[in-house]
């Protein structure tokens, strides 16, 4: 089977016999070339519409891959929502590479650079329209380029899914401990869900945060939509450790099991070189709270003064603010709002007033959260 749109789109599909042409399909106007009903392999675009200064109407297109064995859940993984954040990026692609449909029992459906032309950029957010693009969702499909690829992910994607992955990073702005990152409740059957698939991901460590902290995220529209969905915070500074690489590839090869959308989990993802179990020690549940930014209130030379993963207690230094110009002037002392875990670090030395130094969570342990569920 082969499509032919703007771009070059070809399909691997199974449904080569003729016998079989009158199946029904499933195809979705704004990612033409791909059959959402067919089994096999295929590479496609979403098309986003674009009109500036230098295009009056072009289209970015943002690659999809759909992987389909038959019966079964449909999966739906993310990255390149931020695209100065590499892990998922490079795991998604390998994923579209190394996997047979064959190996599949049910549907991955794959999106490497979700949002594209910040990921051509390696920026966070969008080159085209500067906009957020988790924080732009449910969308509009007649919105600019970013609001597009929301809408689609809303309204389309997530809507066929049984599960959703949107594998993040620190991007260039900030460090992580490598964590899984799920939002509270809003159910206690979505709870369940996002736990157990936590545990099966099994990173160091998981985020926890209030349901709903961004509405216009992913994982806001997923629980909308209740769909178990876990998000990651994969390291950061704008580049990939190798360690850190290696653990999430397992992690993924896991929670793909667990969701049961391969055949043979075990052996079914790529196992590149270094990968490792993740039956490990158990990840450990921190939570970010309204209280847990540390703010800048003085421009200048960001010191921080603890490392990632530090246990600190309530009043602890944690960074300093040194002035660039005023050479009398003494350092700023920034200190720690809570016990708990050092969460996230601030990456650029350069801050203003308000820049968020460093973060610190509670610390759960071993044991995750309540889901602190939200009536609908
Ligand atoms: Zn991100």
């Amino acid at each position: 089977m082969l499509y032919i749109t703007g771009f070059t789109v070809y399909s691997e599909s199974n449904s080569t016999n003729p016998n079989e042409s009158c199946q029904m399909s499933m195809h979705i106007p704004r990612i033409p070339g791909i059959d959402f009903a067919a089994v096999g392999r295929q590479l496609g675009y979403l098309e986003i519409e674009h009109s500036d200064n230098e295009n009056d109407a072009a289209v970015i297109p943002s690659p999809i891959a759909v992987l389909s064995g038959g019966d079964g859940p449909t999966v739906l993984l993310i990255a390149g929502t931020h695209g100065d954040e590499y892990e998922g990026q490079i795991l998604l692609q390998e994923l579209i590479r190394s996997l047979n449909p064959d190996e599949v029992t049910g549907r991955l459906i794959i999106l490497p650079a979700l949002n594209i032309s910040a990921v051509r950029e390696g920026r966070r957010v969008s080159t085209v329209d500067r906009a957020n693009l988790n924080r732009a969702l449910p969308g509009r499909a007649d919105g600019g380029p970013t609001e597009q690829i929301a809408s689609i992910v809303a309204e389309e994607l997530i809507p066929m899914a049984d599960f959703v992955m949107d594998i993040h990073s620190g991007g260039i702005a900030s460090e992580y401990v490598p964590s899984a990152f799920v939002y509270q409740g809003p159910t206690p059957e979505l709870w369940a869900a996002k736990t157990a698939a936590v545990a099966a991901f099994n990173v160091p460590y998981s985020v926890v945060v209030k349901p709903m902290l961004k509405a216009g995220s992913i994982s806001g529209a997923a629980d909308r939509a209740g769909v178990p969905m876990i998000s990651t915070e994969l390291g950061g500074r704008g580049t990939v450790s190798l360690q850190i690489l290696n653990r999430a590839r397992s992690g993924l090869r896991s929670l793909l099991g667990h969701w049961g959308v391969l055949k043979d989990a075990a052996a079914s993802v790529a196992s590149g070189a270094g990968s490792q179990s993740n039956a490990e020690a158990p990840t450990r549940w921190i939570q970010l709270t309204a209280q847990s930014p540390v703010h800048s209130s003085m421009a200048g030379l960001f010191e921080p003064v603890v490392e990632l993963g530090q246990q600190v207690m309530a009043g602890d230094l944690v960074a300093r603010v040194h002035s660039v110009e005023e050479l009398d002037r003494p350092s700023k002392d920034f200190f720690a709002p809570m016990d708990g875990v050092v969460a996230i670090v601030r990456h650029p030395t350069l801050v203003n007033v308000g820049t968020t130094l460093v973060n610190i969570a509670v610390d759960h342990g071993t044991i995750p959260p309540k889901g602190n569920h939200v009536p609908s």
